[in-house]
C-alpha cells in the first residue's frame, strides 16, 4: 500500500488523483489531504477517505471546523506553514503536489529533504526554483516524477534511454483557444473566452496560461530542469488535437512519441504506479476517429509569453522566478477583470526588465525575487 500525501485535493488535478486512488483501493491510500479555500469539500473528502491529517492552507473563517474534523478522528491543521510542517513530519510515502502556483515550493522542498518521492503537477515549483529543487532531489536520492502530461510523455519516452542519446525534446502544445485569432483580437478577449479551452478541462490559472501560451513557456523551463538538457535542445510544436503528448528525438534520428486521449488521469496514474503500469478502464484512443494529426510552428510574436519564458531561461538566475510570479499576479488580475488579456505579457516583460537578477538562485534570492515581482505587478495594476 502506497501512502499518499495529496496537496491541492480540491483542484482539477486533485480530483483526478482521487479518482485514480479510488480505483485502486488495495494499492493506494491517502494519509494527508489539503485544500486552500473550499473547506466543505475538504470535509466531504475527509469523511470518505479518512486521512490521518488534513491541512486547510487558507484562512479559516469558523473555528468550529477543528472540532468537526476531530469528531471524525482527523487532525485539522490550518495556515500555509502547516503544509511545510506536515511535509516534514507526517507519515506518507509520496507527495502528490497539485497546488497551483509558487505556493507549492516550500512544502516540496521539505518533502525532498526527507527523502520522499514527489509526483509533481505543480510546475511553478520547478519554474521558480528548478536548480535548487533538482540539486536537493539528487542529494536526497529523490525522484521527481512529472504529472504534467508533456513531461510524463517525455519521461515515458526516456525509459531505458541514456541522457547522451537525446538530441531534442519536442513539447507539443494545443495552441489554446486563440491559435487562429489575429493578435488584434487579444485586446478584446473576455475571461469567459479565455477559460474555454478546446481540449482540456483544468483549473482557471493554467487555462489562462494555455490561452497565452505561457503554459508552454513554463513547461519548457520545467523540461529543462527535469531532463537536464540544454535550452537549444528544447523545441515546441503546436499540435491542436493533443493526441501526441510530447516526443524525444534521439541522436540516430529516431523519434519516440507518447500518445493517448487527453486525460490527466493517465499521467497521474503513471506517476503513482511508476516504474510499473496498472490496468485500468479509462477510454482508449481509436486512431480511426482521427483522420489527421497536424503540426505547426508556434508564433512567438503573437504569443509573447512563450518567448519571454525562453528568454528568462537564457538569462538564468532568478529571472524565471520573476517571470512566474509576474505571470501569476497578472493572470489573477485578468481573472478579476482588472487588466486586459493583452496586458499580461506586457506586465511580465516590464517586471523582467526592471528586476535586478541574482545569478545565484538560492532559496532566499528566489523568494525575494518572487515577492518583488508580485509587488511590482500589483503596483502597475
Ligand atoms: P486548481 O486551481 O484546479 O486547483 C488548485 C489546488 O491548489 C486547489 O486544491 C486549491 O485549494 C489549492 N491551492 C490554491 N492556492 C493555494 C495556495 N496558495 N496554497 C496552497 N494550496 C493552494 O488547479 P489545477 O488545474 O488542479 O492545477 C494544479 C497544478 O497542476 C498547477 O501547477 C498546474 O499548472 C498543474 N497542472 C494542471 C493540469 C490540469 O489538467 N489541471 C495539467 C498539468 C499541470
Ligand atoms: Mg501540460
Amino acid at each position: 500500500m502506497r501512502k499518499i500525501c495529496l496537496f491541492g485535493a480540491t483542484g482539477s488535478i486533485g480530483k483526478s488523483c482521487i479518482d485514480i486512488v479510488t480505483q485502486f483501493p488495495d494499492k493506494f491510500s491517502f494519509t494527508i489531504l489539503s485544500a486552500h479555500s473550499d473547506i466543505d469539500a475538504l470535509f466531504e473528502l475527509t469523511k470518505r477517505y479518512r486521512p490521518q491529517t488534513v491541512v486547510f492552507s487558507g484562512v479559516l473563517e469558523k473555528s468550529r471546523w477543528v472540532t468537526d474534523f476531530r469528531a471524525l478522528g482527523v487532525e485539522l491543521l490550518v495556515g500555509p506553514n502547516a503544509l511545510e510542517s506536515v511535509a516534514s513530519e507526517a507519515e506518507y510515502d509520496v507527495l502528490v503536489n497539485a497546488i497551483v502556483g509558487a505556493a507549492g515550493l516550500k512544502s516540496t522542498l521539505r518533502a525532498i529533504e526527507r527523502g520522499k518521492n514527489i509526483a509533481l503537477a505543480n510546475k511553478e515549483t520547478l519554474v521558480t526554483a528548478g536548480e535548487l529543487v533538482m540539486h536537493l532531489a539528487k542529494e536526497n536520492n529523490v525522484a521527481i516524477i512529472p504529472i504534467d502530461s508533456e513531461h510524463s510523455a517525455l519521461w515515458q519516452c526516456l525509459v531505458g534511454e541514456r541522457p547522451q542519446d537525446i538530441e531534442r525534446i519536442i513539447l507539443t502544445a494545443s495552441g489554446g483557444p486563440f491559435r487562429e485569432k489575429p493578435k488584434s483580437f487579444f485586446r478584446e478577449v473576455t475571461v469567459e473566452q479565455a477559460l474555454n479551452h478546446p481540449n482540456w478541462d483544468m483549473g482557471a490559472k493554467i487555462t489562462i496560461d494555455s490561452a497565452t501560451l505561457m503554459n508552454k513557456g513554463l513547461e519548457v523551463i520545467e523540461a529543462y530542469w527535469l531532463f537536464g538538457v540544454k535550452l537549444e535542445q528544447i523545441a515546441v510544436v503546436i499540435h491542436p488535437q493533443s493526441i501526441i503528448h510530447s516526443m524525444v528525438e534521439f541522436v540516430d534520428s529516431s523519434i519516440k512519441a507518447q500518445m493517448g486521449l487527453p486525460d490527466m488521469r493517465v499521467p497521474i496514474q503513471y506517476a503513482l504506479s511508476y516504474p510499473h503500469r496498472l490496468p485500468n478502464k479509462l477510454p482508449r484512443l481509436d486512431f480511426t476517429k482521427y483522420n489527421s494529426l497536424t503540426f505547426f510552428e508556434p508564433d512567438t510574436i503573437k504569443f509573447r509569453c512563450l518567448q519571454l519564458a525562453f528568454d528568462s531561461l537564457a538569462v538564468g538566475g532568478t529571472a524565471a522566478a520573476v517571470l512566474n510570479a509576474a505571470n501569476e499576479e497578472s493572470v489573477w488580475a485578468f481573472l478579476d477583470k482588472k487588466i486586459r488579456f493583452d496586458q499580461i505579457p506586457v506586465l511580465i516583460e516590464d517586471a523582467l526588465a526592471n528586476h535586478s537578477n541574482h545569478k545565484a538562485a538560492t532559496l532566499e534570492n528566489v523568494l525575494y525575487s518572487d515577492q518583488w515581482a508580485r509587488e511590482f505587478v500589483q503596483r502597475k495594476i
